[in-house]
Formats: structure tokens, C-alpha cells, sequence
């Protein structure tokens, strides 16, 4: 029996231990103190933006970054398979999402002309990338290989 819960922030990433009294009382992530939602859980995709996306992916051993658009119909048809991948890999590997209109600099550093596109890092250097949506055994073998 657990008096605590993990909330997964979702500006940073970073696991927060929340004990479950203050989930009402508005907790902050310990690092970035981002507001943590109480339905937020471990399998939500970290939000990458054009402000943390070098700091984050720069210092994650692995990182896959879906690369969408709220338009994009193929984009919402990968969005539960990045869910699913970040509650199956999200302790060992950054798994993001990057909104391409919000955050340019980023999409056009990785010339990102068509999405959904999946960006793989090693190390923070591009080391792969899927263009479409790719079924969810080809992502994840390919993330099993690279950890
Ligand atoms: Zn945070």
C-alpha cells in the first residue's frame, strides 16, 4: 500500500513522487516547477518545444521525438502508439512529441517536410529517422536496438 504516486512532468520529464494529500493542494515538478496534473501518469510523452528541445534530447541516451501537427490525420492515428511507447520505455529513453507548427527552429533544423515524421537520437545526434506511421513493432525494435 502506497501513500505516494509518480507524476511525470510534463515540461521536463522528471519523475515526481507526490504524496497522494497534496495531489489537491496544486503540486509543482521539483525541478522546473511546472504545475504537475493530477491525471497526468508515467505513460505521457514528453512535450518538447524549440526552448528545451536541445537541453532534453542533448542529454538523453535515447530519444525518439514524434514530429506532428494537431491537422495531421496520420499524426493522430501514431499518437497512442508514442503513448504507449513512453509508459513502456519512458525510464530509459526520452520519448517526446514536437508540435512542427509551434516550434520551427526545431522542425527545420531536421528539414521535417512531412509528418508525422520520428526522429531518432543516440547520444543527442540524429541517428534515424521514420518518415509516416511507422507500426508500432518497427518503432519499438528499433528503440530496443539503439538502448
Ligand atoms: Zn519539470
Amino acid at each position: 500500500m502506497s501513500d505516494t504516486t509518480i507524476i511525470n512532468c510534463p515540461s521536463c520529464g522528471v519523475k515526481n513522487r507526490v504524496p497522494i494529500h497534496k495531489l489537491s493542494m496544486g503540486p509543482r515538478c521539483g525541478r522546473c516547477k511546472t504545475p504537475l496534473s493530477v491525471s497526468a501518469n508515467n505513460a505521457s510523452p514528453v512535450v518538447l518545444t524549440d526552448a528545451n528541445f536541445d537541453s532534453l534530447v542533448g542529454s538523453a541516451n535515447v530519444a525518439l521525438v514524434d514530429c506532428w501537427a494537431p491537422w495531421c490525420g496520420p499524426c493522430k492515428m501514431i499518437g497512442p502508439v508514442i503513448e504507449e511507447l513512453a509508459g513502456e520505455f519512458g525510464s530509459r529513453a526520452l520519448i517526446g512529441k514536437l508540435n512542427v507548427d509551434e516550434n520551427p527552429v526545431v522542425a527545420q533544423r531536421y528539414q521535417i517536410r512531412s509528418i508525422p515524421t520520428l526522429l531518432f537520437f543516440k547520444n543527442g545526434n540524429l541517428s534515424d529517422t521514420m518518415v509516416g506511421a511507422a507500426p508500432a513493432q518497427q518503432i519499438r525494435a528499433k528503440l530496443l536496438s539503439m538502448l
